[in-house]
């Protein structure tokens, strides 16, 4: 299984596919059920004319069964879900695996080595590139190389992002709920919060979709971090997704214990300051706040005590996101917050007691 070669691909224009024996195929290279392979995967030069490379496992189980993406860092510097990628595709054991695991834990390698968002190049956005073009802009033929070689031969995807530098946010999904294999996916994931919606032309996730690859975006924490909590977390997600589409066919599904599905007629916000300043945040990622909780104060530099801005939560809800960079002008994002369903309420309340229980119970 751990015939590990590292190959580069020569320059032709014959694209990846899941072929008939089995076998999962890119431009260059194969990879033969029963093998895994490690492919530094060229998707342009730098100024120098030295190829940038993309790191790519893929593993091809013994038995038969659907071809599943994992891909992270499509912006650079968003680092969580580079090590639940690298996780699974080393750590793992996939000798009963059925199907094939394609896993791109660094997409943006130019962004990955500035530690910066955007590609380094015009500052354009990978994730806003796909499905990608040859002959056009460099972050198109680069999202044209990957997408055609590793995304489009597969059936499904996982997308790991976190939240923007400067802020963080629990660990959701985002899905385009309307699709029901998308949906299906979404809901194995195992996550509290989904947010439906079909995502932005040019991001992965949406352009997969619409190419038959029905894929999910996980966002969780903040960016420049290996947060390990929430690394465990997306690992027992993608666990469950296995075992929902059958390449861990022993494997069960996780229940996250509470689930709610935002979509376009609830009530969420993000709540953006109305004042410049210094910010003193008094609520976390994911804590639940009721109506009229004090969010935040917006100070100047001087605390004058009238000049105080107390930020209020207008609805009850959930903080998905929030700001870590305690600063602001006028109209910037203090936090995303979510509205949530009496039921939803009632077994988050529960989960959040029995959480302080257990807490209570390890002091003593
Ligand atoms: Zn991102």
């Amino acid at each position: 299984m751990n015939g590990d070669a590292s190959s580069d691909e020569p320059p032709d224009d014959r694209t990846g596919s899941d072929s008939v024996d089995g076998a999962f195929t890119y431009n260059g290279g194969r990879v033969d059920p029963g093998e895994s392979t490690n492919i530094r995967y060229s998707i342009s030069e730098t100024y120098l004319g030295d190829p940038v490379k993309i790191p790519v496992t893929v593993i091809n189980g013994v038995h038969p069964g659907p071809t599943v993406f994992l891909s992270a860092a499509a912006h650079g510097d968003e680092l969580n879900g580079i090590e639940v990628v690298r996780e699974v595709a080393h750590d793992w054991d996939h000798s009963e695996l059925c199907g094939t695991l394609v896993c791109l834990p660094v997409m943006n390698v130019p962004g990955f080595l500035a530690q910066e968002r955007y590609l380094p190049i015009y500052d354009r956005d990978l994730n806003r590139s796909f499905p990608g073009r040859e002959g056009s802009t460099s972050a198109r033929r680069m999202a044209h190389r990957i997408f055609t070689n590793f995304i489009e031969p597969c059936d499904l995807g996982i997308d790991f992002h976190t939240s923007t530098r400067g802020r963080t946010n629990m660990l959701h999904v985002r899905a385009d709920m309307d699709d029901s294999v998308v949906s299906r996916l979404a809901n194995a994931f195992s996550s509290n919060v989904i947010i439906a919606g079909d995502g932005a032309s040019g991001t992965l996730r949406r352009e997969a979709t619409e190419s038959g690859v029905p894929t999910i975006t996980v966002e969780m924490g903040e960016a420049h971090r290996f947060q390990r909590r929430l690394i465990d977390r997306a690992l027992t997600g993608v666990a469950s997704v296995l075992a929902e589409f059958g390449c861990h066919p022993d494997s069960s599904v996780h229940w996250p214990g509470w689930r709610t599905i935002i979509d376009d007629d609830d009530e969420k916000t993000w709540l953006r300051a109305d004042a410049g300043g210094i910010v003193d945040m008094k609520q976390g990622r994911g804590a639940l706040v009721e109506e009229g909780d004090v969010i935040c104060t917006i100070t100047n530099p001087f605390k004058e005590e009238d000049e105080v801005v107390t930020v209020e939560a207008p609805f009850t809800g959930l903080i998905v996101g929030v700001l870590e960079n305690p600063v602001v002008y006028p109209g910037n994002p203090l936090c995303h917050l979510v509205g949530l369903s009496s039921d939803t309420l009632t077994a988050l309340e529960r989960e959040r007691t029995a959480e302080r229980s257990l807490a209570d119970l390890q002091r003593n």
